[in-house]
């Protein structure tokens, strides 16, 4: 595992000219940047016992035990139902898989249970580390709990805390850390790696994804683009059959639809006042030619009506009703045709 490319400086900062290695450390930054993928490399570099000069060894006991995920100086705190499918679409909220409420917070059981780690020494008189993941999702006894360690840090303990949303965090947790911006590549950097990971078509996965390389390289993985074309260009006409879009939307799944279609509004809207496109490139003509006549207030009514789907997407009733419901509404605000 190594660091991306864009994370070459502030790995320098960190790692070459440590300002002495405070008790914890927050790593904040918006999604699909690769914060917690250099959390884990500085974790391995730190519990490293044969350093290089600025990367972990990869061959000692230590950087084995890290890779197999069986260091005992190590922890990782994630909420127990933590899936990696969650997507932050970057345009509205997040879209979850159905989850059990408590499993998306960390607990403070979970925090509980690190008492004996954070008391007892070292295996390897080295560091021991903890690294909790997103921050944000510790509950509010979990936050209390982390914040007493935090105030009497048991010697050679590292947390490292990442967080897309460290507005969400106790003010008197972030007073504790050591806080780093983490970086966001700029357009060229971000495709220069996208083509290295042969992501097809990595201009529009990477503004598919809100200008995020990690999310980007997700959607080139996932293979749904093919998908998000077909259906894009059905709604790109001028008018069209609601109930034979709802019947042919059924197969994808809906939250891709709810996703495809948020980023769609948002085009329309952006396109109405500056004339561009942000997220659906390939449909830069289209969204053009639709916004002209699309009515402003109409396009946020619509936009509305899909952050209410999304937010009842774990538990849609009938997904064809949803859609056909979407589908009329497409018509009614953004075409403004009866269908
Ligand atoms: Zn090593």
């Amino acid at each position: 595992m190594i660091i991306y490319p864009w994370q070459e400086n502030i790995w320098r900062q960190l790692v070459l000219q440590p300002r002495g290695q405070p008790n914890a450390l927050l790593l904040k930054g918006r999604s699909g940047i690769g914060k917690l993928d250099f959390a884990r490399v500085l974790s391995q570099y730190l519990l490293c016992e044969d350093r290089l000069p600025s990367a972990p060894c990869g061959k000692c006991q230590g950087c084995l035990w890290f890779v197999n995920g069986t260091h005992p100086d190590f922890r990782l705190l994630e909420p127990t139902a933590f899936s990696e499918q969650e997507q932050e679409t970057d345009v509205g909220e997040k879209t979850r898989p159905a989850e059990k409420k408590t499993g998306n917070q960390i607990t403070v059981e979970q925090i509980r249970y690190l008492d004996d780690f954070t008391n007892l020494t070292s295996h390897r008189n080295g560091y021991k580390i903890i690294l909790i993941h997103p921050a944000e999702a510790m509950n509010k006894h979990a936050a209390n709990a982390i914040l007493k360690t935090l105030e009497e840090p048991p010697g050679n303990t590292l947390f490292i805390l990442v967080s897309h949303k460290p507005q969400r965090l106790l003010p008197t947790i972030i007073s504790r850390c050591r806080s780093m911006a983490m970086p966001v590549p700029d357009r060229e950097a971000a495709l220069k790696w996208l083509e290295l990971q042969k992501v097809n078509e990595p201009d529009i996965a990477l503004a598919q994804s809100g200008y995020a390389p990690l999310s980007a390289l997700e959607i080139g993985i996932r293979e749904t683009q093919e998908q998000r074309k077909e259906f894009l260009q059905q709604i790109s006409v001028a008018k069209l059959n609601p109930l034979l879009l709802a019947e042919s939307a059924l197969q994808y799944p809906l939250s891709d639809i709810i996703n495809w279609l948020q980023k769609w509004i948002c085009d329309l809207i952006y396109c109405k006042f500056t004339y561009k496109v942000r997220y659906h490139l390939d449909f830069t003509e289209q969204l053009q030619k639709l916004s002209r006549s699309a009515d402003a207030l109409g396009l946020v009514r619509y936009y509305r009506e899909l952050l209410a789907a999304q937010r009842a997407v774990q538990h849609p009733l009938n997904t064809r009703l949803v859609l056909e419901q979407l589908a009329f509404s497409y018509c009614r605000w953004v075409l403004d045709t009866e269908g």
